[in-house]
C-alpha cells in the first residue's frame, strides 16, 4: 500500500506539473495549502525529490521548489520506489530488493510467491509506464467527460425575473 509520504510526494509533483512551464518556483506554503498536505511533512519529501534531482529548488522571498525535469520524464514507478521502497509485496518477488525468508522451502513451487509475483508485476507494468503528465491527462480527461454530463443548472422558479405584460396587448 502506498504510504501517505509517497501520495504527498505524487500530489504536490502533480500540482508542479500543472503550473506554467518555465514559471516561476512555487513556495512550500502555497503546495501545501493547495494540495491539503501538512507542511512540516511536505518539506522532508521536497528536500528527498529535490536531492534526487527531480525538483530545483530557489531560495530567497521568490524562491521554491519547480520540477527539474518534464513531467513526462517522471515515472510513478521511479517515484514510489525512492519515497517508499520497492513496489513489491513480498521481498522474495522484489527485482530491485530481493531477500529470500528463513524459512522458506522450495521458492520456485511456493504459492504465495507465484501469486505476488504476479501482483508485483502488474504493478511495475502499470507504474513504471505512467508518466506523471499521464497521470495529470486521466485526471483532464475525467473531469471534461464529467463536465459535458453534468446537467446545466436550471434557476428555481422564486430567482427567475417576472414577465413583463405587453400594454399593447
Ligand atoms: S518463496 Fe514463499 S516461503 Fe520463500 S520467501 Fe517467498 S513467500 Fe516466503
Amino acid at each position: 500500500m502506498l504510504t501517505r509520504s509517497a501520495k504527498y510526494a505524487i500530489k504536490a509533483l502533480a500540482y508542479l506539473a500543472r503550473r506554467p512551464e518555465g514559471g516561476a518556483p512555487v513556495r512550500i506554503g502555497d503546495i501545501a495549502r493547495e494540495e491539503k498536505i501538512p507542511q512540516k511533512f511536505l518539506e522532508r519529501i521536497l528536500l528527498q525529490l529535490n536531492r534526487d534531482g527531480i525538483l530545483y529548488s530557489r531560495r530567497g522571498p521568490e524562491g521554491g521548489y519547480g520540477l527539474a525535469r518534464p513531467a513526462n520524464t517522471i515515472m510513478l514507478g521511479d517515484l514510489i520506489r525512492r519515497i517508499d521502497g520497492p513496489l513489491a509485496p513480498i521481498p522474495c518477488v522484489s527485482v530491485t530488493a530481493y531477500r529470500p525468508c528463513p524459512d522458506c522451502g522450495d521458492e520456485s513451487s511456493c504459492g504465495l510467491r507465484l501469486v505476488m509475483k504476479e501482483v508485483r508485476d502488474a504493478m511495475a507494468n502499470i507504474l513504471d509506464q505512467t508518466s506523471l503528465a499521464d497521470m495529470q491527462k486521466r485526471s483532464d480527461a475525467v473531469k471534461g467527460a464529467l463536465a459535458e454530463t453534468r446537467p446545466t443548472a436550471v434557476k428555481p422558479a422564486h430567482a427567475r425575473k417576472p414577465r413583463r405584460s405587453n400594454p399593447t396587448s
